[in-house]
């Protein structure tokens, strides 16, 4: 057993210190970016803002409504194959989507199949499993890398710079950066196991781009703010669940209760979503996620000026001109223990 007794952060434990600006208006703030990527002969160019590939989320038409804003998505991995060659061949901007896929044989047969039937369609993928640590997955990260050189590959999640360092030279280019932060996610009380989620996106993106490569802070955002402070601490993309959740393009049934109206939303390991795609939650495991009702807040077009308009203040603040310069002036400052909590509630 061993005891790590350096301080490990998380988005409440810190605020972005301001800083002197030669800055008139936010308007002047670029906040897309342009990336080349470790393997993968493809430029990004966009707002590297993407919709989770959870059910609720990852849908068509998030992607359609999130692609007005230069963000992306994400798509979630229980469409048919004739839906994905629809889709993927009628996009004008590939880097708006990404196919998702798990490692399982299903998984890859038929994304090999839909990759045969939209020839050059599919440009993104993210494969993705909740313990990126595993031989076998890193095997399938490096089986795709082989037999797609081209594609830009995601691939998480993990949360330590040794594992995104493996992933990237076993063929990932953007490593999926998060254990148990996220807001339908129970891995932290099931299984006593995770990482602060800012500590881990500033160590994988340190290990990351000491190699040329891209890391993508996946989970526990809950305000723009939140996405500010993974861009400052190195992240390169930041992936969104719950903050999407709630409005009408995401997949979750409309419900009402006492007058009012709700998304539900629920963890792709919960057992609401392995009843859905499993048949039950097996026996020899548990559920890892659980299912909220979320406030319905009508068409995603205000999450999306919000949330770009936040990130945009942010780098006012410090005096980022571009969202590349984010991280070089950001200067988190601890918020001590008190501070913490009323700022948490009053959040
Ligand atoms: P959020 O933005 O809602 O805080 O986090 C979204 C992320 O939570 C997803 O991209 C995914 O990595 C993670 N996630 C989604 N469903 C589950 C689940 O059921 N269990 C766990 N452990 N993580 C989940």
């Amino acid at each position: 057993m061993h005891i790590e007794n350096t301080v490990k952060l998380d988005f409440k434990d810190v605020l972005i210190r301001p800083k002197r600006s030669t800055l008139t208006s936010r308007s002047e703030v670029d906040i897309t970016r342009e990336f080349k990527f470790l393997h993968s002969p493809i430029r990004y160019h966009g707002i590297p803002i993407i919709a989770a590939n959870m059910d609720s989320t990852g849908t068509f038409e998030m992607s359609e409504a999130l692609g007005r804003y230069q963000l992306s998505t994400a798509l979630h991995k229980h469409y048919d194959e004739a839906q994905y060659v629809e889709h993927f061949t009628q996009l004008k901007n590939k880097s708006q989507t990404f196919y998702s896929l798990g490692i399982g044989d299903h998984d890859w047969e038929k994304f090999q199949r839909v990759m045969a039937a939209a020839p050059g369609a599919i440009e993104y993928v993210c494969i993705d499993v909740a313990n990126g640590y595993t031989e076998t997955f890193v095997a399938f990260v490096r089986k795709v890398r082989e037999t797609y050189p081209e594609l830009v590959i995601m691939a998480g999640n993990v949360v330590t710079g040794d594992m995104t360092e493996e992933l990237l030279l076993s063929g990932a280019d953007i490593v999926k950066v998060g254990i148990g932060p996220g807001s339908v996610c129970t891995t932290r009380k099931m299984t006593g196991v995770g990482y602060p989620q800012l500590s881990a996106i500033i160590e994988c993106a340190d290990a990351a781009h000491g190699l040329g490569g891209r890391i993508c802070a996946d989970g526990g955002c809950t305000v723009p703010g939140d996405i500010a402070k993974a861009f400052g601490g190195g992240a390169d993309f930041v992936m969104l669940g719950g903050m999407l959740a709630g409005y009408a393009e995401a997949g979750g049934d409309l419900v009402e209760v006492d007058g009012k109206a709700y998304k539900r939303f629920y963890g792709m390991s919960s057992k609401d979503a392995m009843d859905k795609y499993a048949g039950g939650v097996a026996k020899y495991r548990a559920a890892e996620g659980k299912t909220v009702l979320i406030p319905f807040k009508g068409p995603v077009d205000q999450a999306a000026q919000d949330i770009t308009g936040g990130v945009r203040s942010a780098c006012t603040y410090v005096g980022a001109r571009r969202l590349k310069e984010l991280t070089m002036r950001t200067t988190f400052v601890r918020v001590s223990m008190q501070l913490n909590e009323v700022f948490g509630k009053s959040l």
